[in-house]
Formats: structure tokens, sequence, C-alpha cells
């Protein structure tokens, strides 16, 4: 798995990668330009420090400078010692750049002494202070000042003419110890990267104060030497100051329990590497992801424990990540991870598919096995958004899908977003629609294979004033996308029971199903709602029945079986719809409360040409009716699979063969015409009871009529 096209990415300057050979390049002209220098110094005997009461102050002072940053807090040494560059600077305006170099030398030396693990950090801040001390040296010599050791450039001697070159000076130094750490970007990652953007304005106004106090230190060294070392109250101040914010700054780049970079870091860094991707029109993406019932670790084995599993986890998903790639959190079990290359929409969704198969095997943690799942939502730049918060909130919505599909992975797809304008307009429409009463009801028969009617299933239709026929997976997607579900369940609701209360009232008392989603079995006091709803309109609970789907079980699983329990107590029953398209596992059937199983129809339509698809639908069935289930089978369209279907010992069918959803005028009539409404009808005929009666066991092979049905 490899999202990163090596060396073609940019560093945070823009430049191509292959500037990756700058921190190279830096390192060793600096070592090239020191050895060559301290040798034709040495040759021509020059002296690399003056050994009178001036060297010993300055010696003094670059000891406590060295040896404050060798004992600073190592995380916020990142930009190297200001405090350095003005010893520095103010030595090399005195005696010239060679015991200006053996300065930074000292301080870099001792540094990497003192901390082993700084060593490389200490030597690349070396080379770059060498570099800006040839710097200031050669601007100097334009002006013709070459001061040494041998012959100082004192002070006294400086008068109002020598402030352009003292200001040029300090100017070139700056110019160039800023410059070198940008061409060697590369190494920097993290929220380095984006502190050093956020610090860059604070860090040139450090340099520029202790560079502007260089001056005072040659005056001082001229003037009493003894004094010198007193300056390292000053630098060591401002330097630490300065170190001090830097470290605030980090903090909130920081998340403080797993130390990755937040959200905050994210958006920043992902707007600069859209930036990028932009100017060399490539891609990146953005992966959110997000562990599944991570709450009930927390629930069932407190907080602490689950504070250990999220480093676990953080640290299982880093071990996988491409190059270039940053992990994040964002905050409770959210992660994030930003792609700054990626070849494609689908090289992102392998990468995400990889990170969330980290968590594939077991995570130890206090002697127990935990398995802890993921679901991660991908949006690619730029076709899913322009910018950072667009593209988050996108993986967001495709997290979203992933988690309630339990496809692992889902890529960011428009036509599956409830957000975007046009879906907005017609949620708007769709809630206006509802006042109005524009929404209605038809109702598609579930007859059994004599011909009886086994009840009716209510299913939306709505006619936009503009658009003409929507079709209900379309708004039903956007309502259970804005929350206008519940809503619209209500409606569905309570049209359903009027029209039932009507026709018991005419005699015909047929069990109708209304559709509810996964959200409305999550709305507090759903159950007794739908059982208030019941007796205001004095219809008994088996007249009506609840489909629902398995997608119930996926959110919150408890709080979902305590609701199905308490309908299915008020004496609701409760289908479980298109079985097989989703997470179709035995234990829900086990413990969802349905009487009945409706086989979505993708299987059923292939029936007959399909020996997998026959195989399945043969063996829900005798899995249905083992757990005594009645079983449905959905969008029957010709006598073959009508056939085949009866054959198999399937309870009732639905589907266009007998009728499509009709309005309920037609229903009526249709009704009436079957005369098969009322029990007495039934039991006149000699039939067997209702297929939707309490689990029982109910005969799957009933006499064929399917005339009577046609
Ligand atoms: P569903 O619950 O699986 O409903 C059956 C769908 O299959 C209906 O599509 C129906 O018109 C269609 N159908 C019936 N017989 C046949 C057939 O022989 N062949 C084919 N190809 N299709 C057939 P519809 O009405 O477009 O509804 C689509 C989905 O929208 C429904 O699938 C259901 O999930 C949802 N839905 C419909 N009404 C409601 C509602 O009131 N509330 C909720 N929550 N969802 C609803
Ligand atoms: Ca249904
Ligand atoms: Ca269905």
């Amino acid at each position: 798995m490899q999202t990163t096209p090596r060396g073609r990415a940019p560093s945070r300057c823009g430049l191509p990668r292959s500037r990756r050979w700058g921190r190279a390049v830096v390192v060793s002209t600096a070592a090239l330009l020191t050895t060559g220098g301290l040798a034709w110094a040495l040759g021509a005997g020059r002296q690399l420090f003056p050994d009178d009461r001036v060297g010993w102050g300055f010696a003094v002072l670059t000891l406590l400078v060295a040896a404050e940053l060798a004992l600073a807090d190592g995380r916020s040494r990142t930009g190297g010692s200001s405090a350095g560059s003005a010893l520095a600077f103010s030595v090399l305006l005195v005696h010239g750049w060679l015991p200006a170099v053996v300065v930074v030398l000292v301080i870099a030396g001792l540094v990497a002494a003192v901390r082993p693990r700084y060593r490389g950090e200490a030597l690349w801040h070396g080379a770059v202070g060498v570099h800006g001390v040839g710097a200031a040296a050669l601007l100097l010599a334009l002006f013709g000042t070459t001061p040494s050791v041998e012959q100082p450039w004192q002070p006294t001697d400086w008068g109002v003419g020598a402030l352009p070159q003292l200001f040029l000076a300090g100017c070139a130094y700056i110019a160039v110890s800023r410059a070198l750490p940008c061409l060697a970007e590369e190494g920097r990652s993290g929220v380095g990267r984006v502190l050093t953007r956020f610090t860059w304005s604070r860090q040139l106004i450090v340099a520029l104060a202790l560079l502007g106090t260089a001056p005072l230190t040659a005056v001082v060294a001229e003037a009493a030497p003894g004094l010198l070392p007193l300056f390292a109250v000053p630098l060591i101040a401002v330097d630490t100051t300065f170190r001090m914010a830097m470290a605030r700054a980090e903090d909130q780049l920081l998340d403080p329990l797993t130390g990755l970079p937040n959200r905050g870091w994210l958006l920043s860094r992902t707007t600069e590497a859209l930036d990028e991707a932009a100017a060399e029109q490539r891609k990146a993406a953005l992966i959110l992801i997000d562990l599944d019932s991570f709450r009930t670790v927390n629930d069932t084995l407190g907080h602490l424990t689950g504070d250990r599993l999220l480093l676990l986890i953080a640290d299982r998903v880093r071990a996988r990540l491409p190059a270039g790639a940053q992990l994040t959190r964002l905050g409770g079990d959210e992660f994030a991870v930003l792609l700054p290359h990626t070849g494609s929409a689908t090289a992102a969704q392998r990468t995400a598919r990889e990170l969330i198969g980290a968590l594939d095997a077991p995570l130890e943690l206090d002697g127990l096995s935990l398995l802890v799942e993921a679901s991660a939502g991908v949006a690619v730049y730029p076709e899913h958004a322009p910018e950072a918060e667009g593209l988050l909130r996108r993986a967001d919505v495709a997290m979203y899908l992933a988690k309630r599909d339990r496809t692992g992975v889902e890529v960011y797809e428009a036509s599956r977003d409830g957000n975007t304008p046009d879906r907005l307009a017609l949620l708007g429409d769709l809630r206006r629609a509802l006042d109005d009463g524009e929404v209605e009801l038809h109702y598609q028969p579930k007859v059994r294979f004599d011909g009886a009617v086994a009840g009716l299933e209510a299913l939306v239709r709505w006619q936009h004033p503009e658009r003409g026929r929507v079709a209900p997976d379309e708004f039903i997607a956007i309502a259970e996308a804005s929350g206008l579900m519940p809503r619209l369940t209500e409606y569905v609701l309570e049209t359903a029971l009027h029209q039932v209360a009507a026709w018991r009232a005419a005699g015909l008392t047929v069990p109708v199903a209304v559709n509810v989603s996964p959200r409305d079995v999550l709305s507090p006091g759903f159950a007794g709602d739908v059982a208030a709803r019941l007796a205001r309109h004095r219809v008994p609970p088996d007249a009506l029945q609840l489909e629902i789907t398995e997608h119930v079980m996926l959110e919150d699983p408890r709080h979902a079986a305590d609701t199905l329990a308490a309908l299915a107590g008020h004496g609701v029953r409760m289908s479980l719809d298109d079985f097989g398209t989703g997470y179709s596992s035995l234990v829900h059937l086990r413990r969802l409360p349905v009487s009945e199983l409706k086989i979505d129809r993708s299987f059923v339509a292939r029936l007959v040409v399909d020996a997998e698809d026959a195989e399945i639908v043969r063996c829900t069935i005798d899995l249905a009716h083992s757990l005594k289930l009645l079983v449905v089978a959905e969008g029957v369209e010709d006598d073959e699979t009508w056939e085949r279907l009866r054959d198999l010992g399937c309870d009732a069918v639905q589907g266009w063969l007998v009728s499509a959803a009709m309005p309920a005028p037609e229903t009526t009539a249709w009704l009436r015409a079957r005369r098969t409404s009322s029990p007495e009808a039934r039991a006149a005929g000699g039939r067997p009871p209702a297929p939707c009666a309490p689990p029982g066991p109910t005969a799957g092979t009933l006499p064929v009529r399917r005339a009577s049905v046609r």
C-alpha cells in the first residue's frame, strides 16, 4: 500500500521534495567551511579567541548560554537558540568570524554532549549558525569591515556611519538562519510543521531583539569586560520566554492523552496540504476513523481503561500509516488521518482499509483480550470539497454511512449526502409537504399462497409540485440524515392507523405494516407513543405491524432492544425487513422480538435464474421456520418465482405479480374484491389462521390458489 508518490511532495516552503537534500548540504558545507577556515587560521597563526579579560568574559557567557540550552526541556528547543545567535553575532562584530564560529561550535558541541538524544538537532543548529556568521561577516566585509582577534572593531570606532552595516549584518544573519531551516523543512513533520508557521513571526521578533543587544554586548566588552557574564540574564530570559510560548502553542495543537496532533492542527495542516495539492494539481485525502461501540468499553471497564485502550489503538494505527500521512485525534474515539498526497479515491480507500485493519487482532489490556472495530470515511480533495473544513465534514458523512451500513470504509458520495444544497431544498419541501398533508400512503398487499390477504404494507408516496414523484428511497434518506424522520414516521403511523380504523369500521380487518427507521426506534418514548396512538384510534395492537431492519441493532443495541421489547409488550408485532442485505446475523434474529421475516427482493428477483440466490432463499426459509417465524418474499414479479417460493415453503408473497402499492380508495376496492377481509370470511373459507399471528408452528405449505390473487 503506497499512496505517496515518492520524490514529488513539496516542503512547507512550497519547494519540491528534492530539497530533502537541503539539510545534508547545509550541514556538509558548514563542516567544510569550518574545517577549511580553522585550518587556514591555524596555518596563518591567527588567534581563535582573545585570551584577555574580554575573551574570558565571552567564554563564561558562552558556557552559561550553552548550559541553559542543554538543560532546557528538549521538546521546546525547536528553532535553536536565539541567545546563542546574539552572542555569536556580538563576538563577530568585535573579533570577527573566527571566534564567532568557535562560539557557535562550543554551544552546539556542549548541547550534543549533554543531551545525546538531540545530537542531530544540535549539529543542525550549529551548521545553520556557521552559515549565519558567514553571511554577516561577508556583509561587513562588503563595507570594508574585517574585524579579527588581533585587530578588534571597537565600538569606540563605530560612529554613526557604522549603523547601516550593523543593521544589514544583523539582517543577513537572521535571513540565513531562518531561510536554511525552510530549505530543509523536509525532515519536519507533525506538530512542528504547523508550529513553525505559528511562531515564525514571533521568532523573528525575538531574533531582532536579541541581535539588537549584540552591539550593547560589544560596548560592555570594551568598557567593562568583567560584566559580560551578566548578559546571560537577559539573553536567557528572552530565549526562555520564547520557548515557553512555543511550548504553550504546541500544547494547543496536541491531544493531551495520546500526544497526537488535534483537530486545530489537522485543519491548519490540511489547509496547507490542500494549497500544495492545488499548486501541483495532485489529490489529497482525509480519513476519519471512529471506533464502533467504544462507549461500551468505557461503561464496562471504566474511563481509565478506555484511555489506555485508546493509546494502544493510536499506536496500532500509527504503525500502519503510509509515508507522509499524519494521524490526529479529534476527540473521544475519533481519529483522523491526513494523506497530503494520494493517487485516487480508491488508493485512499485502500489506505483506510489498511488502517482499520490494524485493529483486526485483539488488543491485550490487563489480561483481557479486547476486540475493537472501527469505521472509516474518506473524502478526497479536490472532488469532494475545496477546503479543509468541508473535507472533514464529508469524511464524517462517509464515516457515518460506513458505520450505519457496517461496511467498514466508505468514500464520500454527494448522492448519499443529505447536506448538498439541492437536498436541503428538498428537505424543506418535504417538511412543508408533511405539514400540508401532501404526502400520501399507498398500500401493497402481502398474500398467502391460498390467496388470503396476510396484510398490507403502507408505503409513502410524495408527488412534488415541481419535481414530480420523488422516490421514497431518496427522500427517506434525506429525512433520516436530517432528523425529520420521526416527523415522517409520526405522519405515516397516524395516516395508516386512521385508515385501519376506517377499514375496520367498514368490516375490513386487515393488518397494516408500517416501515420504521432505526432513528425512530432510538427516539425516546417511541414505544409509548405507538401504544398511545393505537389507543386513540381504537385499533388493537395486532392490527399494526412495524417493519424494522437489522440496522436498528447497530447504533445502540441495548436501547433498541429495550424499545422493541416494550413494543412487543404492547402487543405490536414486528417484521424483519430486507433480510439478507444488511449485517445479517443470527444473533439479531434470535434476539429481536420479530414474528416475521421478509426476504429482500434482490434475492427473490434472481431466484429462478441464480442457483446461489435460490439456495440462500431456501436456507432463509428453513432458518426462519426453525425459529418459528413467518416468511414473506418481497418483489415477486412472475409466475415462476411464485411457484418456486411456494415449493420452498414460503408463507406469503408481496410483489407486482399480486399488486403494486395502491392508493387507499383503490386498496379498499381491491380488498372488497378479494372478499378475504374479515376473520369470519376466512373461517368460512376453511383457511388457516392469518400468518402474522404470534410465533407458532404455522404451516408454510398452503394449498395453492394462485388464480384467486391474479
Ligand atoms: P421496502 O420496505 O423494501 O418496500 C418495498 C419496496 O419494493 C417498495 O418500494 C415497493 O414499491 C417495492 N416493490 C414492491 N413490489 C415490487 C416488485 O414486485 N418489484 C419491484 N422491483 N419492487 C417492488 P418503494 O415504495 O419505492 O419503497 C422503497 C423503500 O422506501 C421501502 O423499501 C422502505 O424501506 C422505504 N419506505 C417506504 N415507505 C416508507 C415509510 O413510510 N417509512 C419508512 N421508514 N420507510 C419507507
Ligand atoms: Ca418494508
Ligand atoms: Ca423490504
